[in-house]
């Protein structure tokens, strides 16, 4: 089975003349160890798919299923424990927690969840992601870039199932930029975890193993092997 899959997705806002079709039937499925970028134009309904797929928005109509678990399904105290264990979401505005450390920011979650953090992957993100020697600063003493790539270190601590990202480049400079898709990269390839992002960037597209082109709340194409001027 897929590791998510979207299945005949709508949603819709709002009610009569205001009404706004986000997406209309969409069906899209991301296997195990896949790495997805999701594009298209603004409005086309990215970021409505992406949180409806993490659990995050719900639709108005059709099935999310995350490993073998549908969605609908599930009691929002469900819910809330399944995006917690299975589920690392980079938002576009890094939402950490000002009061506390870019250590403690990373591993949040996982003392939310009481877990233990597996230490050699800790050390593999905060390496790879340029960290080390940032552990110890707030987010407010942390350039954007830097805060960013915590955000990244976070939602990969636990080694989730899924990690989705929205837009994980965009407020990042090349390196960065760089060294977030690298990690991402290596957390598909070397953790079999399934990576959806949403981005307008050629580059990070090219990281990913597919691109799923978005139009109109619909999709409208697929590239496999995508290269920064393919996707163009
Ligand atoms: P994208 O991520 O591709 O820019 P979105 O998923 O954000 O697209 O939006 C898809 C469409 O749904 C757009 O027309 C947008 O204006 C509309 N939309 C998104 N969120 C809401 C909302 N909360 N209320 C009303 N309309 C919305
Ligand atoms: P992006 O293009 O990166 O998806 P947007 O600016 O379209 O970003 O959307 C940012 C947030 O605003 C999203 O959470 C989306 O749901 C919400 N949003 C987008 N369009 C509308 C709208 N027409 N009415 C209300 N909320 C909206």
């Amino acid at each position: 089975a897929p590791a998510a899959s979207a299945k005949a997705l709508t949603k819709t806002y709002g009610t009569g003349d205001t009404q706004v079709h986000a997406l209309r039937d969409v069906s899209v499925e991301f296997e195990r160890g896949e790495f997805t970028a999701i594009m298209g134009p603004s409005g086309s309904g990215k970021s409505t798919l992406m949180h409806c797929l993490a659990g995050l928005d719900s639709a108005t109509s059709g099935t999310v299923t995350i490993g073998d678990t549908e969605l609908t399904n599930l009691t929002d105290k469900q819910m809330t424990g399944l995006r917690r264990d299975r589920i690392g979401f980079v938002f576009q505005s890094f939402n950490l927690v000002p009061t506390l450390t870019a250590l403690e920011n990373i591993t949040l979650p996982l003392d939310i969840a009481g877990r233990e953090p597996d230490q050699q992957w800790l050390d593999t993100v905060v390496d790879r992601l340029g960290l080390r020697d940032r552990l110890d600063h707030r987010p407010s003493e942390l350039s954007g870039g830097q805060q960013q790539r915590v955000a990244c270190a976070r939602a990969l601590a636990g080694r989730p199932d899924i990690v989705f990202g929205d837009e994980p480049t965009g407020n990042l400079d090349s390196r960065s930029s760089g060294e977030v898709l690298g990690i991402l990269r290596a957390a598909a390839d070397e953790f079999d975890q399934t990576v959806v992002i949403v981005t307008h960037d050629p580059r990070a597209a090219s990281f990913a193993d597919r691109v799923v082109f978005l139009a109109d709340g619909a999709v409208i194409d697929h590239l496999a092997n995508p290269t920064a001027e393919t996707v163009l």
